[in-house]
């Protein structure tokens, strides 16, 4: 048993017609809390049970934080998620209704984190969003699934915000054999924290993000991110906001699923058969992301959209 799902894998017909290739969907959109991230989240929060902890702390109002909050859920355990005061209302009641408890602190994520890792006793595990080697196993699992339905990808398209699904991508990938097949990672332009670092392959810090897809917005990718790079096939590509929010809505439409802008960044590469280099088989991670709402997703495609 794990906390996460086996998820659909199915040929999207509408990408393989746009693109005239083999396109796979992995509907990590469809895992219990709305994302990829209760793949290495519940590995994580497993591991920490099994030797003691009692209580999970997480500093995501995201969806790593919701992932913590179900993996605790399910496992009988109290959730603490310190989110700072920007966390919208929906992101909050998400938490609420996993039965987290939400402390609102500080006016960023760096004061949130802070009083996060005071919360962390004894009894109790801190859960982080992309850095630590249990998420990047869990993760793996993706591909793990992948093969046992035995299709085999010659590309995998995924999107990076700290890097830990590429993390766990990449170890999924090798631990299964492919360790030739390319990973295209995604990025939109205003959180291109992996493009920057790999350009000159050292970690670079960003000054601020500006991108509406959150989820993406690590200023600062964990370094396995760029040891994947160094020992595997790995590439990085930007896309706008108004791509990726083009590509939920293009994607809601094709396969009635919703997804955040992060997943819209991956989707949009994927809709773009010109992006997509040599590969005839294509696996799409479809990341997912609970937060979106159709309303928003309409929302940002306006405002972003040239008059
Ligand atoms: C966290 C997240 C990402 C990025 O994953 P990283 O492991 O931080 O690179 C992409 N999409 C969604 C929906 C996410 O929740």
């Amino acid at each position: 048993m794990t906390l996460h799902i086996n998820t659909p894998l199915l040929e999207s017909r509408p990408l393989s017609q746009a693109t005239g290739r083999r396109i796979w969907l992995k509907l990590d959109a469809l895992q219990p809390s709305g994302s990829f991230k209760l793949r290495g989240v519940g590995h994580a929060c497993e591991s920490h049970f099994a030797r003691g902890a009692r209580r999970f702390v997480s500093s995501s109002g995201g969806n790593a934080g919701l992932a913590v909050a179900y993996a605790g859920r399910q496992l009988g355990l109290p959730v603490t998620v310190v989110v700072p005061e920007t966390t919208s209302a929906h992101a909050k009641t998400l938490l609420a209704l996993e039965d987290a408890e939400v402390i609102v602190h500080g006016s960023s994520w760096h004061e949130a984190n802070a009083l996060a890792l005071t919360l962390v006793g004894e009894d109790a595990a801190f859960i982080h969003p992309f850095d630590d080697p249990l998420l990047w196993t869990g993760h793996a699992s993706l591909v793990d699934e992948v093969a046992k339905a035995g299709v085999v990808p010659d590309a995998v398209v995924l999107a990076v915000g700290g890097g830990g699904l590429l993390s766990g991508v990449v170890e999924g990938l090798q631990r299964n054999g492919w360790e030739h097949v390319p990973v295209l990672a995604v990025e939109t332009e205003g959180a291109a924290s992996f493009n920057a670092s790999l350009q000159i392959d050292t970690l670079v810090e960003l000054k601020q993000i500006e991108s509406i897809a959150t989820s993406l917005g690590a200023k600062r990718v964990a370094e396995q991110a760029l040891v994947c790079a160094r020992q595997h096939p790995v590439s990085s590509h930007l896309v706008t906001d108004l791509q990726a929010v083009r590509a939920c809505e293009r994607f809601l439409h094709d396969h009635r699923v919703l997804v955040e802008p992060a997943c819209g960044a991956a989707l949009a590469l994927a809709y773009d058969g010109q992006r997509l280099g040599e590969a005839q088989n294509v696996l799409v991670v479809v990341c997912g992301g609970a937060t979106a709402t159709s309303e928003q997703i309409v929302a940002w495609r306006e405002a972003l959209t040239p008059a």
